[in-house]
């Protein structure tokens, strides 16, 4: 049975380290893992019609192009995930609950993405706002000097909770917060797979 989960956090909080190590703990013990990041598929399919070079460029292109390309995403990432032979599938989203665009917010599951994606729980990753700051730094290869101020920070950590919730009610899938401290990614990643192992 192929089971999804769909995990979500503010850019800068760890999200992508703590699902590696999951990841890989999840294969040693026998599951059939395929983790996906929702933004290279939505690149994968801009960066051919030529709109944008970077990942980072996507939140800046207009709203209609932002989501016909999350509704391609979406759509590879589930058929992806149908094709995975075996009994013990899990697929593992990297993905935002809200994107902050130049428009305002814009939800990153919304209900047609969920339709596709179909995930038993969504998985909130969160830190500290100074922690997510200096992850933010650390991580030179890529460009947030639109996310990165505190208050910035401060007001995303909020309302992704708030998309996050609204996601978790439209589609009926369980919600889950993990904190991923500083140094602590190892933990997170095994109250993640301890998640999965409950669904
Ligand atoms: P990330 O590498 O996770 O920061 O994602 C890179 C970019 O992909 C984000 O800044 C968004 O523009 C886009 N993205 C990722 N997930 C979604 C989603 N579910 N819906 C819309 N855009 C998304
Ligand atoms: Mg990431």
């Amino acid at each position: 049975m192929l089971k999804v989960v769909v995990v979500v956090g503010v850019p800068g909080v760890g999200k992508s380290s703590v699902l590696a190590v999951a990841t890989k703990k999840l294969s040693e013990r026998g599951y059939r893992v395929r983790l996906v990041n929702f933004g290279d598929y939505m690149l994968e399919y801009l960066r051919k019609s030529g709109v944008v070079k970077s990942r980072d460029q996507i939140r800046s292109l207009r709203l209609a192009t932002q989501l016909e390309a999350q509704k391609v995403a979406a759509r590879d990432i589930r058929s992806e995930f149908e094709a995975l032979p075996g009994d013990r599938v899990i697929g593992i989203v990297d993905t935002h609950a809200v994107i902050k665009t130049q428009l305002g917010y814009w939800p990153g599951l919304p209900l047609a993405v969920l339709q596709e994606l179909k995930p038993s729980v969504i998985v909130v990753i969160e830190a500290s706002p100074d922690e997510i700051l200096s992850r933010q730094l650390r991580d030179s290869g890529r460009y947030r000097a639109d996310l990165s101020s505190r208050e910035t920070i401060e007001e995303l950590l909020q309302i992704n909770r708030y998309y996050a919730i609204a996601s978790s009610v439209i589609s009926g899938a369980a919600l889950r917060f993990i904190q991923n401290s500083e140094g602590c990614v190892e933990i997170a990643a095994e109250e993640l797979i301890k998640v999965v192992e409950e669904i």
